[in-house]
């Protein structure tokens, strides 16, 4: 595999999946991505004078903008992280989840198939198309419930993992209907660097670093299964080398934590890396109202990927929680631009005005 074109490469997951396809000399890495709030191209810099690498802003919607990209640099495969991502926004805004999350892989399958239609047969062959989505989509399990596995029915409970529901759907029946070689991977919670600072972990670690309030949403009680980036992104280089095509691999961590547990660890590595006298960072704890319609537990079954590609986590939850907190410890500036907004006006200069 030469060329890969990565969609939404310049968010939290995309960036670091394509810093470790640079690094690991996997492919040549074409970047497209719409640049909203949740990426930092300046996540990115270590590769911006990569010739392997070559970042085009655009969105996926773009029907026009991808065939152009997909004629000029004839990738091998296209992996698509491009979405809108975090559950709270799904809430107050929906359209925008149904515009990319839906739509926009619409869109983008559709030129896929186009150019994928017009490849000689080896290359057609050859061809894949990995749709990055997430456990979400399976709904929530009760206590007792067994963890979730491929071919456990979609039951998706927000508008964000309504809309990777559907995209879920819509790659599945480009396949089923047209032939196109697609895979899917349905991952659960991931953190590390990188990580926009909405989400529960670096939310957590920063607000606690400025002695804000750690918001917990109700009981504090709901359970994630967490996944340390780095293994996500072996996961992926691994279904894309050798997925059956057509399937779905559930991703997970097997490491299944309550919200306010994530919290407390946090706080208490917090209180050793980051010690203030006579404070424990844990009294910043502030239960607050419960997410509409929060799903309770999530639990992944990975057995399939294990068995198949031989696929294990590396980063035990403890590891990679310390590694992630000391990451954003000593990133700061990393820190300031997300959290100022100064990468926007960036964006703006660079790319805006162009
Ligand atoms: P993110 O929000 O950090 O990044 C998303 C990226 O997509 C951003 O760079 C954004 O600019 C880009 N984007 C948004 N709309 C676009 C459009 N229309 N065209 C082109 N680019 C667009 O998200 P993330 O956490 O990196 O997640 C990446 C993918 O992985 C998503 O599909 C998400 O559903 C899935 N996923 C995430 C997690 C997790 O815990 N973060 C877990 C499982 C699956």
């Amino acid at each position: 595999m030469k060329t890969v074109l990565v969609t939404g490469g310049s968010g939290f997951i995309g960036a670091n999946f394509i810093l470790k396809a640079r690094h690991d000399h996997w492919f040549n890495v074409v970047n497209l991505d719409k640049l909203t709030y949740a990426s930092n191209p300046h996540t990115l810099d270590a590769v911006a004078g990569d010739p392997g690498y070559c970042f085009c802003r655009g969105d996926i919607s773009d029907s026009q903008q991808v065939k152009a990209l997909l004629d000029k640099h004839q990738p091998e495969a296209v992996i698509n992280f491009a979405a809108e991502s975090h559950v709270d926004r799904s809430i107050l805004r929906p359209e925008a989840f149904i515009q990319t999350n839906i739509l926009g892989t619409f869109r983008l399958l559709e030129s896929c198939k186009i150019y994928w239609e017009h490849l000689p047969p080896e290359k057609q062959a050859n061809f894949r198309f990995l749709h990055i989505s997430t456990d979400e989509v399976f709904g929530s399990l009760g206590p007792d419930d067994p963890a979730f596995r491929e071919e456990t029915p979609y039951a998706p409970n927000s508008p964000y993992s309504a809309s990777k529901a559907s995209s879920d759907h819509l790659v599945r029946s480009y396949h089923h209907t047209y032939g196109l070689p697609i895979l899917t991977t349905n991952c659960s919670n991931n953190y590390g660097p990188y990580q926009f600072p909405e989400k529960l972990i670096p939310l957590m670690i920063l607000n606690a670093r400025e002695g804000q309030p750690l918001p917990i949403y109700g009981d504090g009680q709901n359970i994630r299964d967490w996944l340390y980036v780095e293994d996500h992104c072996e996961a992926i280089w691994l279904v894309l080398q050798r997925g059956r095509l057509g399937e779905s691999y559930n991703v997970g961590g097997n490491n299944e934590v309550t919200n306010l547990e994530v919290v407390q660890q946090i706080c208490a590595r917090l209180n050793q890396l980051s010690p203030k006298e006579n404070f424990d960072y844990a009294s910043l704890v502030t239960f607050v109202k419960d997410r509409p319609g929060h799903d309770r537990r999530y639990a992944i079954d990975s057995t399939k990927i294990q068995r198949e590609l031989g696929w294990v986590p590396q980063e035990s939850f403890e590891s990679g929680l310390s590694k992630t907190i000391q990451w954003y410890l000593d990133h700061p500036d990393w820190i300031e631009q997300v959290r100022s907004g100064a990468y926007q006006a960036w964006i703006q200069q660079n790319y805006d005005h162009a």
